[in-house]
Parts: structure tokens; C-alpha cells; sequence
């Protein structure tokens, strides 16, 4: 199977642009019917008759994530709550959670976004997949379960965690697609190799679906080889999401070549978050997407804060749609330090690319009589030693890279968390 809906999938980018301007338009007048909405309307004096065509779309107004918070649990709700039939939210362990909620017909256009994904990205139906993602409040578990199970794959829910379990249960199904966050992924290549489970020769994984956090090239290649991925022809493929917008909604294909996003069901916009036109084809931008589709919460250009280089060309996989061709962070995860920005995924970027250190680490924001400080606590890998040379040279990446001082603190073999679900890679120990 190449394509999962190969008449959606590879439409000519003309026609997909007219349906994404008659969706838009039938979407706006929907939202228009929530007083949240009608509001920020009147605000800017736009009606939704003022949408007609293409340029219109920028008429219309943006939503933010504060926008979701302040209106918790229902009020950004267009649809009919008769109709609901699914809640998520984000965990809110900082605050207010950022709520989703669905109908029958909002789950089934996730369902066929995720499926397309899971074909694009090489799954077939005689895949014995573990679905690790956590079944909960977040979306990711029953984003990606609802998708595997819409291909035809046959779906292990063994949610996250268990890592014994999980691993027994690879050998005793000769499972062939793991899901789950990408720390657990490199955390339980980590246990398999300590309990001498070769992934290679004793397991029979093919492909890893892995989201709900962010991902750097070098971890992505580091579980590839781990895992057996590549080993057994195939690869890991790195998913996009964000509760606000769905859930997970994008993934890579198989040419490894962008995260597909499906422009029927999205429409993408990137700007430049100063002066909010359009970026210029190939620079990065801030991505705002409006869910085309969703009947129940649908939202109105939301204002991701992730920085992203976008690709409207089509893909060499044949597929018309957008690409996420660059993730260069989220906004939420970014750490102003001392005026400066820094983005754990840089921190990442550095480390991985010394096979000295183990793809466990830890970022620590500290304060020194009201000076700001950076530490990454880091470990080697088995049978590796590290000296005061290499420190320093880290160091020195680390100060050129991020732009501002940061001290490497080499900590034992197991000193550091390991995680089953999402990483907390920062420690903010600042008053
Ligand atoms: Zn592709």
C-alpha cells in the first residue's frame, strides 16, 4: 500500500488550494456562531461575508494559547455539545489545561489523518505494532491507536511504561513497530542492551512512530541503529502534534524528507512573528495552522509559537500536502537565560553529536547572586572514559552554539532520570 486515500493525498496543489478557501470560508461562518469568537471578530470589524478569497484569509483573526486557558473547559466550543463524544486536554501541571474536545465526525478526519500518516511513513497491515504512547488525557495513545487500527495494523495498546513487560512482549509477538515518545524509545534500547536482548538479532523491529516532544537528527539516527530500525530495513518516524489544533496530526514518510501535514484538514500559514506577513519560501517562521475539519472546538489560526521552516512543494514520495521541513523549537520549551534564548533541542544538537555521551542529560538553570547560570548534567556511554580535555571541548561547543556560558557536569553511568513518557530535560532552579 503506497497511499492510505491516494485521491486526497497527491491532488493537485490548484485544486487543494480551493478547497482549503471553501473550507476556511464554511468554517469561519461556524465559529462565528461562538460569542468568544464573534467577539475578536467585531474587534477588528470583520464579518465572515468579508472572507471570499484567498488574500481574505489573513482578514481573519489569530487565536492564542492563552485564548484556549482563559476560556476552559467550553468556551471556544462551536460545535453542538450533543454531538461531543471525546475530551482531552494538556496535563495543565503549570496551570490551566488547554482543552480538545471532539465528535464523531472530528475523530474520524484524526483518525484518517493519522492513518495516511502511518502508510506514508511505510506501515502495513501485517505490522504487530506496541503502541506505547500513554492512553490518558493527552492525546497521543489514542491519536496514534485510532490511526493504526484504521490501516488495518494489529495494535498491542501496552500505553507507556513496563519496560520489562514491553520488552518480553517484542519477543513474544516478534513485534514490528514500536510507538512512543523518543526518549523511550532510546530508554528502552538502553534496557534491552543491558539485559542482553540484542535489538538486531533478538527483536524484529522495523519502524518507530515516535512524537510527542521534540527530536533532534542525532537522537532520531542513535535509535534507528539501536532499536534495529535500519537494521531491518526501515527507520524511525518522527511525529508533529499539538492538543490545540487535534492532537498528533503529522508524520514523516518514508523519504525522510519533512513531516507531511494534510493541507484538506489544515490550513498552514507561516509568518514572520514580527511583522505577521508570510515568510518567504524556505525561511523560518512561526507556524499557524486552522483546523478546516473539526466541527466540535475547531480553532481559528492558531499561533503555534514553533519556529519552522515549511515546504509547499511536493514531496518525492508523490504527496502534494505541506512539510514541516525544519523544527527549530517551541516556544513553550524555550528558556530565556540571562537574555538569552536558549532551546533544550540545541543543548541536544551539541551532546549527540559526540558518541561519548549517552542521550541521557539534564539542562539546569541556576542563579548566582542574581546572575543567571547553565549546567548540562551529562553521562558517557558504557565502557567510555571522559577527561577534562573533553570536558572542555563540549564546553566550548556549547558556548558557541547557544551563545552563552555553559558548564558540563559529568555525572555516573544511571545518575540521571529515564523516561517512559515525555522528558523533563530542564531544571529551572532559579528563585
Ligand atoms: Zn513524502
Amino acid at each position: 500500500m503506497l497511499f492510505y486515500n491516494e485521491h486526497w493525498e497527491t491532488m493537485p496543489q490548484d485544486q487543494l488550494k480551493e478547497v482549503q478557501l471553501e473550507k476556511f470560508k464554511k468554517q469561519v461562518k461556524r465559529i462565528y456562531g461562538n460569542a468568544f469568537y464573534k467577539n475578536r471578530f467585531d474587534e477588528i470589524g470583520v464579518t465572515p461575508d468579508d472572507i471570499k478569497n484567498w488574500e481574505d484569509i489573513k482578514k481573519a483573526p489569530y487565536t492564542f494559547k492563552k485564548d484556549l486557558r482563559e476560556n476552559y473547559p467550553l468556551g471556544l466550543m462551536s460545535g453542538n455539545w450533543d454531538e461531543v463524544v471525546r475530551i482531552h486536554m494538556t496535563s495543565g501541571t503549570t496551570g490551566v489545561p488547554t482543552p480538545m474536545i471532539y465528535t464523531k465526525n472530528d475523530l474520524d478526519v484524526w483518525a484518517e489523518c493519522m492513518a495516511r500518516n502511518f502508510v506514508a511513513g511505510g506501515l502495513k497491515k501485517s505490522d504487530i505494532v506496541q503502541q506505547a504512547h500513554g492512553y490518558g488525557l493527552f492525546t497521543g495513545g489514542f491519536g496514534f491507536h485510532y490511526g493504526l487500527e484504521r490501516v488495518g495494523a494489529k495494535v498491542i495498546p501496552t500505553s507507556s511504561g513496563g519496560t520489562e513487560r514491553q520488552l518480553r512482549l517484542m519477543q513474544e509477538w516478534s513485534t514490528t513497530v514500536f510507538t512512543g515518545t523518543p526518549s523511550y524509545a532510546a530508554y528502552i534500547a538502553e534496557i534491552a542492551i543491558e539485559r542482553g536482548i540484542d535489538p538486531v538479532k533478538d527483536l524484529k523491529l522495523r519502524l518507530g512512530f515516535h512524537g510527542g516532544e521534540p527530536c533532534s537528527d542525532e537522537l532520531r539516527q542513535r535509535i534507528d541503529e539501536r532499536l534495529g530500525y535500519k537494521a531491518h530495513g526501515g527507520g524511525m518516524r518522527v511525529c508533529y502534534g499539538l492538543t490545540e489544533v487535534g492532537g498528533p496530526i503529522g508524520m514523516d514518510c518514508e523519504s525522510i524528507n519533512g513531516i507531511h501535514l494534510w493541507g484538506d484538514h489544515f490550513l498552514l500559514e507561516v509568518l514572520d512573528p514580527e511583522t505577521l506577513e508570510d515568510v518567504e519560501a524556505g525561511k523560518p517562521g512561526e507556524l499557524v495552522i486552522t483546523n478546516l475539519s473539526f466541527e466540535a472546538m475547531p480553532i481559528l489560526r492558531y499561533r503555534t509559537g514553533d519556529r519552522v521552516i515549511v515546504s509547499f512543494d511536493t514531496c518525492e514520495c508523490g504527496r502534494t500536502h505541506p512539510r514541516i521541513i525544519r523544527f527549530l523549537g517551541r516556544v513553550d520549551d524555550m528558556l530565556l537565560v540571562s537574555g538569552t534564548n536558549v532551546f533544550p533541542s540545541q543543548v541536544e544538537y551539541v551532546l549527540l553529536q559526540h558518541p561519548e555521551l549517552s542521550e541521557n542529560w539534564q539542562l539546569v538553570v541556576g542563579d548566582n547572586k542574581g546572575l543567571h547560570t547553565l549546567k548540562v548534567e551529562v553521562e558517557p556511554v558504557q565502557g567510555v572514559q571522559i577527561d577534562n580535555t573533553f570536558v572542555a571541548q563540549v564546553e566550548k561547543e556549547l558556548h558557541s552554539y547557544l551563545e552563552i556560558t555553559c558548564k558540563v557536569d559529568l555525572k555516573p553511568i544511571g545518575a540521571l532520570s529515564r523516561f517512559e513518557g515525555k522528558a523533563i530535560r530542564v531544571r529551572d532552579e532559579r528563585e
